[in-house]
C-alpha cells in the first residue's frame, strides 16, 4: 500500500491507487513507500515503465462504468508519455488535478470532453495541437515554462 498522504480542506487523503490495484494489474512501490504514480524518483519510474502502469490505468477508468471520469489526481507525469493522450477521443472528463508533469508534454490530435488542470504544476512546455476540448480548466495552474496552443478548439476556457 502506498504511502502518499495529503490533507484536503481537512481531510486525510491516501493513495486512490493502492485501492484498485486488483483492478489495474500491481503497482510498483519506490524504496519510500510511494506508488509508481506518486513516486518523485524519476530513475526509478522510468525503470519500472511508467508509462506502461500508466496506460493501464488509463484504460481502467475509461473502461469502467462505474467510474465517471479518468482520475489522474496528485499523479507525477515523466518520460514519454503522450502516446496515451494522442490520437484519441476520450468519452470521459480527465482530472489532472494537483499533478506535476516534470517533463514537455504534448496533446495532440485528440477529442477531450472536461480537462481538468487545477493546481497542476508544469515544470517545462506543454503544447496543445490540434486538440478539440469541451471545458479546460487552469484555477491555479503553475507554467514554469511555455504553454503553446495550436489549430485548437476550446469551447470553454477558464
Ligand atoms: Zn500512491
Amino acid at each position: 500500500m502506498c504511502v502518499f498522504k495529503k490533507e484536503l480542506e481537512g481531510k486525510e487523503i491516501d493513495c486512490n491507487f493502492s485501492k484498485i490495484d486488483y483492478l489495474v494489474g500491481l503497482i510498483p512501490l519506490d524504496e519510500q513507500g510511494l506508488c509508481i504514480f506518486h513516486s518523485e524518483n524519476k530513475t526509478w519510474k522510468n525503470e519500472n515503465n511508467f508509462s506502461h502502469h500508466l496506460g493501464k490505468l488509463i484504460s481502467y477508468f475509461e473502461e469502467d462504468a462505474l467510474q465517471k471520469k479518468i482520475f489522474l489526481e496528485d499523479v507525477i507525469f515523466i518520460g514519454n508519455i503522450e502516446n496515451l493522450f494522442n490520437n484519441k477521443e476520450f468519452k470521459k472528463d480527465i482530472s489532472f488535478k494537483y499533478s506535476q508533469f516534470n517533463e514537455n508534454i504534448v496533446f495532440s490530435s485528440s477529442t477531450f470532453k472536461n480537462l481538468n488542470f487545477c493546481s497542476v504544476v508544469f515544470k517545462e512546455s506543454v503544447f496543445f495541437t490540434n486538440v478539440f476540448v469541451k471545458n479546460m480548466r487552469f484555477d491555479e495552474v503553475q507554467f514554469n515554462s511555455k504553454l503553446l496552443i495550436t489549430e485548437s478548439n476550446f469551447l470553454i476556457f477558464f
